[in-house]
């Protein structure tokens, strides 16, 4: 079902590409990592979005993230406290994690910040932590991520997508293969962030926070 949901949201997204492509420098000039445009509040087609999801409301869900958040900033504070000479990272995945991708559908592109996830990224920013982010989404969509992020507020260090020949493998193990490559780059992950289990097992990070996916109903 997620493949499927991918392939149509996927070819869209592509459709964008050229477009995003052409105007990145407008959007970075327009929104700067440091100062975004107001996000805006889900619309009514975003209200139909989240209907369509099986009631997960989007109040409820912002309320959830931040609950799920608890502890990840004072963990962040903590850490880079006593970063001991050590280059410092988080990992966060993109969809409803980073972004509010199930909640908008796909023409309202770009997808808003997740807010109390934004955040928490600029603060451990400002403290001179790698942000890098790991994502399921094939590599055709690197480009309209990568500006999208960007557009969202976010700071970007890295950015994976599944190449290839990581669409054959589980993303689970994609997903820690690119976190044992951001600790082979000499970072270490003190905390990763997601919305799946898929996003979090397989180590390679000092903690994890579990964002809702309300049973798979958010991808
Ligand atoms: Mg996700």
């Amino acid at each position: 079902m997620l493949a499927a949901r991918w392939s149509a949201r996927g070819a869209a997204l592509t459709a964008l590409a050229a477009l995003a492509t052409a105007t990145s420098a407008t959007a970075a000039t327009a929104a700067p990592a440091d100062r975004p445009g107001p996000s805006p509040a889900p619309s009514s087609a975003s209200a139909q979005s989240a209907a369509a999801l099986g009631g997960v409301d989007y109040a409820m869900w912002q309320r959830d993230v931040t609950a799920a958040l608890d502890g990840a900033r004072s963990y962040i504070e903590q850490r880079t406290a006593r970063a001991e000479g050590k280059r410092l990272a988080i990992v966060l995945d993109i969809d409803n994690t980073s972004l509010e991708t199930d909640f908008h559908p796909f023409w309202e592109w770009p997808t808003p910040a997740v807010k109390p996830v934004r955040e928490l990224v600029r603060y451990a920013d400002a403290r001179g932590v790698g942000v890098f982010f790991v994502t399921a989404r094939p590599g055709i969509l690197h480009a309209p991520t990568a500006i999208n992020l960007a557009t969202a507020g976010y700071p970007v260090d890295g950015l994976y997508v599944r190449d290839l020949p990581d669409l054959f493998e589980e993303v689970s193990a994609y997903k820690t293969e690119k976190r044992a490559e951001i600790e082979a780059k000499g970072y270490t992950v003190i905390a990763n962030i997601g919305n799946r289990s898929t996003d979090l097992v397989g180590g390679h990070a000092e903690r994890t926070w579990k964002l809702p996916d309300y049973d798979g109903k958010l991808s």
